[in-house]
């Protein structure tokens, strides 16, 4: 398995750093996770190359919230494949239906056209269980604590994705034993106690510890508030290491990294 990391800041792009969205190719299928703004570097002709030769795009979207879906808009500009398949938290997983929600932001006046009429199909698939199928990779969903809900992904044994959500330690057979753990760190501890929240999203010490007893083979710290440096991110990846015992990095943009299993 492959993962191209096309954008990891939460909220929006700062420092050169896009919104989520992660590539993800494995067993013949190229597929994202969550469609922010990093999106767009698929118009980068060495990203761009990657994608040639795949017929459908599946996108598993985490929620609804924008820096997790305005880059569906710009598919019909950097997708030349003939379909892509969006795969949406539904009830009980999130409040929202993905049909309704989706349908309602892309479409005049917001976008120039509905859905319907992109160049290339568009399937929108909600996600209501804790299992589906890709194409023989087995993807499991978990719903997680967030406004409005989000889904934590799980695919095959080599990657966990989970983002916009607090840490959640119920939730950690999801992640157990995966080979990439990608979660999000919103906060330093710092920022957490002295703003008194650690609903909704993850302080840095929270997710260590949930990353050293998932026994992840390493940690990939995503979803980073717009303010931070690329300084600043680096240190916490490295306060996350000394807790976590493992090894703990932030993932860069455009730059492939391989996933075995
Ligand atoms: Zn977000
Ligand atoms: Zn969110």
């Amino acid at each position: 398995m492959e993962l191209i990391p096309l954008g990891t800041n939460g909220y929006f792009p700062s420092y050169g750093r896009q919104t989520m969205s992660f590539l993800a190719l494995a067993g013949g299928r190229a597929m994202l996770l969550d469609a922010g703004t990093g999106v767009s570097r698929l118009l980068e002709p060495r990203l761009a190359s990657r994608l040639e030769g795949f017929d459908t795009l599946d996108v598993i979207l985490s929620h609804y919230h924008l820096d997790h879906v305005v880059g569906l808009s710009y598919l019909p500009a950097v997708w030349k494949g003939s379909k892509v398949r969006i795969f949406g938290p539904a009830p009980p997983v999130a409040e929202a239906d993905p049909r309704s929600a989706l349908e309602a932001l892309f479409r005049p006046p917001f976008f120039v056209k509905t859905m319907e009429a992109w160049s290339c199909e568009v399937e929108i698939v909600p996600v209501e269980g804790e299992e589906m199928d890709l194409g023989g990779l087995p993807v499991q969903v978990r719903g997680q604590s967030h406004p409005g809900g989000s889904m934590g992904v799980r695919l095959g044994d080599g990657i966990a994705y989970l983002t916009d959500t607090s840490v959640d330690f119920s939730g950690l057979p999801l992640a157990m034993g995966v080979k990439v753990l990608l979660h999000e760190v919103w906060w330093t501890d710092e920022e957490a106690e002295a703003e008194g929240r650690t609903a909704g999203h993850s302080a840095l010490s929270a997710v260590a510890t949930f990353a050293r007893d998932a026994r992840a083979g390493r940690l990939l710290v995503v979803h980073h508030h717009p303010k931070r440096t690329q300084e600043e991110i680096e240190a916490i990846a490295e306060r996350a290491a000394a807790i976590a015992g493992i090894p703990v990095s932030a993932p860069e943009e455009g730059v492939p990294l391989t996933v075995d299993g």
